[in-house]
């Protein structure tokens, strides 16, 4: 540690983790990798803001990757599981907020007939995987690419955001066996997992494909895709497993499947229509019946916890009902289910109302707007693609002219806009997501103030990526 560098500045803080952690950082894409610098050390955070270990505060638009749908620390949530400390921190044993957990979640997402609570949405989908590979005695699995379903060995092929950004195919030690057994296709792309379903169907367990996919920027599913794809699983006896870890509980009451199978919400091919605008008052479905389509399986995770680990795995009942201790398909966790976690989830859950929802839709809109606005003013090709209330800004005159609609165009963008941009948001007080591949996450908190914040620092952000030249990419 040098003299000039003040005990506990974000750049004291990141030597000293890098000597004792891996980067420095627990998961890959906090430590700035891609735009270059130091990674902010928070020290606290509260409704839209967060707040460093130099005492800056930013505009958040991370939400702890999309768990803070509520906003920071919000006062119900934050009372909910101080309550649930004192009764104890965790008892290997059942516990009744697990059931009513399971039951808000059935009500939400009346596909979800039954539920079971894991810690991680990597776990989620593994166990997901695992089900229904279990109900249909087949072995392969089908990926797209650009969506992620967090870190477990099958899953990592093409998976978009913190794999893209280090630049990595996949990652060393996973088995080439067990990469074998993942096959990845094009996102968005129907006749490409017609004519591999024709081939394999029969060796094909499961589809798993994102509610929308959001983790190579937003990229939501072009209209009949998602339905196309249950279609297809259906008539080749695979299993359909949606991974609604980000879109869930967060794009709206019932996910991405309450609101594309049950409200009818289309991508338009510009990006899709600003939320809110054709609907006014969000439908929260009475049962499958309502439906377009069902997924067999989905997946949750981010905001079903509230900002402590949680995540789960629900479906069909005859197919969840294969798991442990009931089916031959093993799953388990130590933590699953803690208190700690269930009473966070229980509360933002509770707290998640229509009018929530229509907070988080009315910022998304207007932050999507304002930032495409100085973008516009200085000229920097861009689109903002949505999926509900997720966003994320593509750069250049392709993605401002047609659109991204899967991973190959996610990577064609002009990513190294992002870094200036990005850092000249950051010194205005805006904390971004540290990736052009991310989502941009913003909450019932991002009031007024929280916005023209971000319409402040929008003008000096857009300079800084038209200035922006590939060369100097980091
Ligand atoms: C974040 C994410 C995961 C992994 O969840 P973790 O809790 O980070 O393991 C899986 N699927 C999707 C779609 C995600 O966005």
């Amino acid at each position: 540690m040098t003299t000039q560098t003040p005990a506990r500045s974000n750049a004291a803080l990141f030597e000293t983790a890098r000597a004792v952690i891996p980067g420095g950082v627990d998961s890959p894409v906090r430590a700035f990798g891609s735009v270059g610098g130091t990674p902010r050390f928070i020290t606290s955070a509260s409704g839209a803001r967060v707040r460093d270990t130099e005492g800056r505060d930013y505009v958040d638009l991370v939400g702890s990757w999309g768990p803070a749908l509520l906003g920071h620390a919000h006062p119900g949530v934050v009372e909910a599981v101080r309550e649930a400390a004192w009764r104890g921190l965790s008892f290997g044993a059942p516990t009744e907020a697990e059931t009513l957990l399971a039951q808000e979640v059935r009500r939400r997402v009346p596909a979800a007939e039954r539920v079971r609570l894991v810690s991680t949405g990597t776990e989620a989908t593994m166990t997901a995987v695992r089900l229904a590979r279990g109900a249909t005695g087949r072995d392969l699995v089908v990926k797209l690419a650009g969506c992620y379903h967090g870190h477990s060995d099958g899953l990592l092929a093409a998976a978009g955001s913190g794999v893209a950004t280090a630049g990595l195919p996949g990652s060393a030690g996973v088995p080439q066996m067990v990469a074998a057994q993942t096959l990845v296709l094009p996102y968005n792309d129907l006749p490409a997992l017609e004519a591999c379903l024709e081939q394999r169907g029969q060796e094909v367990a499961a589809v798993i494909l994102e509610g929308a996919a959001a983790n190579m920027g937003v990229v939501p599913p072009l209209p009949g895709y998602t339905a196309g794809v249950r279609r297809l699983t259906a008539q080749h006896g695979a299993l359909m497993i949606l991974d609604e870890v980000l879109t869930g509980f967060r794009v709206g009451p019932a996910g991405w499947w309450g609101l594309e199978a049950v409200e009818g919400w289309v991508a338009d091919g510009q990006g899709g229509p600003v939320p809110g605008s054709t609907h006014s008052a969000r439908i929260w479905p009475a049962s499958t019946a309502e439906a377009s389509w069902v997924p067999d399986l989905l997946t949750f995770g981010k905001v079903i916890g509230g900002g402590v680990p949680l995540a789960a795995v629900g479906g069909r009942a005859d197919v969840m009902d294969l798991l442990a201790p009931l089916g031959p398909v093993y799953q388990a966790g130590t933590l699953s289910g803690s208190p700690l976690a269930t009473a966070a989830g229980l509360a933002t859950l509770e707290l998640a109302d229509d009018q929530v929802y229509r907070a988080v839709d009315a910022a998304s809109a207007q932050v999507g707007q304002v930032v495409s606005e100085a973008l516009s003013a200085q000229g920097v090709a861009h689109r903002v693609q949505r999926a509900g209330s997720l966003f994320s800004v593509m750069f250049g005159d392709s993605a401002a002219s047609s659109g991204v609609h899967d991973y190959e165009g996610a990577q064609a963008q002009e990513t190294w806009r992002f870094a200036p941009f990005f850092h000249a948001f950051l010194r205005e007080g805006v904390a971004l997501p540290p990736s052009v591949f991310e989502a941009w996450f913003v909450s019932a908190a991002h009031d007024e103030e929280a916005v023209e914040a971000i319409a402040a620092a929008a003008p000096a952000a857009a300079r800084a990526a038209a200035q922006a030249r590939p060369d100097r990419q980091g």
